[in-house]
């Protein structure tokens, strides 16, 4: 039995979650409860929890989910579970979604504790306890029998702070545009079951009994309860003769449905194998077209840098050209100075020889 359970702050799901506990045997998984257990007991994902709750932030969906999967996977859970809390919204229910087919235990049933608006409301603000003993009342409710008395120690019912109206108005708010998408999520899958939360407790959990037994284990309900009424209208001999058969007959649906599910499941292994290899070549188109862009862009790096080299280099070349012919023209100059006062010095002599 694989269940999720919705339902609003004082719908009274609680109530019929401890009550499946008891009847199937499957642990009740509150995140709340996982998240204060692992930071007490200082798991590595507790630690995270820990973490992120001291920097005043949301513990991330990885850690709740790491934590759901490790409850699962306690003996404990071995046939099944009813999870709390989780999820809160879309993405979380995907990948919830992933986690669960991941492990193999899909959800079966999503189940919605619904109660009107105006009801949550008396509830929530009906609340009193005994400020003495804890007992606890509803003045619309379940009132005392003297007004603001305690029926059991006679002390006085205090309210909680929070639970007065505006506050509570908010709080139904906040749940109703959570679970609204849930809802049709789960109601999308073929999942969702409601159930009249303002009946009686135990009328609201003989109705979830009856759905429980009738879509997740259908086999076991049906090999019980079929021989009585056999046994009222036949023989004795014939009673253990048909019950015989039925039995025969019960194995053999038992022995097929594995089958079916197996088959299902191998269905859903090819699906799951085809979508990770179209995903595989997805990957390598990606990276070839990653690579070949790589090369190109490097090609044309190297040809930019060429290019670059080789005007730097004309660049260069012009230069030393400048520079040669400033120096030779600088060469002329001299030379021409050189001879110019060569000739001067030559004149000077001749004047003076002949003197
Ligand atoms: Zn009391």
């Amino acid at each position: 039995m694989r269940i999720i359970l919705l339902g609003a702050p004082g719908s009274g799901k609680g109530t019929q979650a401890k009550l499946l506990v008891e009847r199937y045997k499957v642990p009740q998984v509150s995140t709340g409860d996982l998240l204060r257990a692992a930071v007490k007991a200082g798991t590595a994902l507790g630690k995270q929890a820990k973490a992120a709750m001291d920097a005043g932030q949301l513990v991330s969906d990885d850690v709740v989910l790491g934590m759901i999967e490790e409850r699962l996977t306690q003996p404990d859970a071995k046939s099944g579970f009813i999870l709390d809390g989780f999820p809160r919204n879309i993405p979380q229910a995907q990948e919830l979604d992933a986690k669960l087919a991941w492990l193999g235990r899909p959800l079966q049933i999503a189940l919605l504790v619904a109660v009107d608006n105006d009801i949550l409301i008396k509830r929530l603000t009906g609340r009193r306890t005994c400020s003495s003993c804890g007992q606890m009342y509803n003045i619309h409710f379940a009132t005392p029998k003297i007004q603001g008395r305690c029926d059991k120690c006679g002390g006085s019912l205090m309210q909680r702070s929070d639970d007065n109206e505006s506050t509570i108005r908010k709080r139904l708010e906040v749940y109703e545009s959570e679970t609204a998408p849930l809802v049709a999520y789960y109601k999308a899958q073929g999942k969702l079951r409601r159930v009249h939360g303002m009946d009686e407790v135990d009328e609201i959990f003989s109705h979830i009994c009856d759905m429980v037994d009738a879509e997740i284990r259908p086999l076991q309900v049906k090999g019980v309860e079929a021989q009585p009424v056999v046994a009222a209208v036949t023989s004795p001999t014939a009673t253990a003769k048909t019950a015989k058969k039925k039995k025969k007959k019960a194995t053999k649906t038992t022995k097929k449905k594995p089958k079916k599910a197996a088959k299902k499941k191998a269905k859903k292994k090819a699906a799951k194998k085809k979508a990770a290899k179209k995903k595989v070549t997805k990957k390598k188109a990606t990276k070839k077209k990653a690579a070949k862009k790589k090369k190109v862009k490097k090609k044309a790096t190297r040809k930019k840098a060429v290019k670059k080299k080789k005007t730097k280099k004309k660049v260069k070349k012009k230069a030393k050209k400048k520079v040669a012919k400033k120096k030779k023209t600088k060469k002329k100059a001299t030379k021409k100075k050189a001879a110019k006062k060569k000739k001067v010095k030559k004149k000077k002599a001749k004047k003076k020889k002949r003197r």
